[in-house]
């Protein structure tokens, strides 16, 4: 069993970004620089915004942290959105997700302008995606793909299972694992709550990919022998011997799922890095298409 280490891989391209920047700086070019809009206090949202800055910080970028109360108004969060869209300063941007209840995401998804979206949540960049045009993909499933293509896993011709269908994740990734690509070219079967004997599928799947959100979901008796498997879920689960009060699980069963994987990504130090390292390749990106 090979570990798919995602914290390795992020900074491997943290450091291919850190050169790239500090040539722009050397040509008198512009620092990319990245905004995050954060609405309200959610522990986890605000540590994963937090590592993002931190992430800016270390590859050279500017970054500009939008902190908005929890009962801002949609209307005050998408003329913040317009001030950030018409800033010639900022590259890109992203809205933390998820919003509070009275705010309507999708109207959010819609106002952040297609070439600043570097987190790919706009209907145009989702577009381009499935046209196979240049794009920002979405984070998290461009960062699996970074990391499947980085260890050289063979996806061509192989049996691969999705599981859920959210669209910043499930969804966009069994796009791209159908794409005729070196990272891509599998047969996709997209599986949800309403998937009938989930296990049928898992079992004959060469690579699962497993995006739900519920705790070690994922047990041994559902993977063949030597299957890849990619753990995109993240729970924080209450752990009295921990200092933060919490410890993070996945979505896999990794003790049990991991010897019988040809490669697996473990959480954390998986696939969560891989989603820092995306935004900013998006946002160097961002800056490239000015
Ligand atoms: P989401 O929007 O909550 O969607 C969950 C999906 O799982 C839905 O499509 C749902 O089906 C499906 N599902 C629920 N129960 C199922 C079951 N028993 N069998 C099969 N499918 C089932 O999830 P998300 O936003 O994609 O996030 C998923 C997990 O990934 C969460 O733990 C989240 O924290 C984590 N995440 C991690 C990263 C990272 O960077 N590592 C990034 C994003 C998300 P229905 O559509 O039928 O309801």
């Amino acid at each position: 069993m090979i570990l798919l280490d995602g914290k390795k891989t992020s900074n491997d391209i943290k450091d291919e970004i850190t050169i790239k920047v500090a040539e722009l700086k050397k040509k008198g070019r512009k620092t990319p620089h990245l905004a995050a809009i954060i609405v309200g206090a959610n522990g986890a949202s605000i540590t994963y915004v937090n590592a993002k800055v931190k992430a800016c910080e270390k590859v050279g970028f500017e970054s500009t942290l939008v902190q908005l109360p929890e009962d801002v108004s949609e209307a005050e969060l998408l003329s913040k959105i317009d001030e950030l869209n018409n800033d010639d300063r900022i590259d890109g941007f992203i809205v933390q997700l998820p919003l509070p209840k009275h705010i309507d995401e999708h109207k959010v998804t819609l106002a952040v302008s297609p070439e600043k979206d570097v987190d790919g949540f706009h209907p145009e960049n989702l577009g381009r995606m499935v046209l196979d045009l240049p794009c920002f993909l979405p984070a998290t499933p461009y960062g699996i793909v970074q990391l499947l293509d980085r260890y050289d896993i063979e996806t061509s011709g192989k049996d691969c299972v999705v599981i859920g269908r959210s669209h910043i994740v499930g969804s966009p990734m069994s796009i791209l694992m159908a794409r005729n690509n070196k990272v891509g070219n599998c047969t996709v079967t997209l599986t949800h709550s309403r998937t009938k004997n989930l296990i049928d599928y898992t079992k004959k799947a060469d690579i699962i990919i497993v995006a739900l959100g519920k705790a070690e979901f994922l047990t041994a008796d559902m993977v063949k022998e030597g299957v890849v498997v990619v753990d995109v879920g993240i729970t924080r689960v209450k752990d009295a011997s921990r200092k933060s009060g919490f410890r993070l699980l996945g979505d896999v069963k990794f003790d049990e799922v991991a010897p019988k994987c040809s490669y697996i990504t473990p959480v954390p130090g998986g696939v969560g890095p891989m989603t820092i390292a995306s935004l900013m390749m998006n946002t160097l990106q961002a800056m490239d298409m000015k």
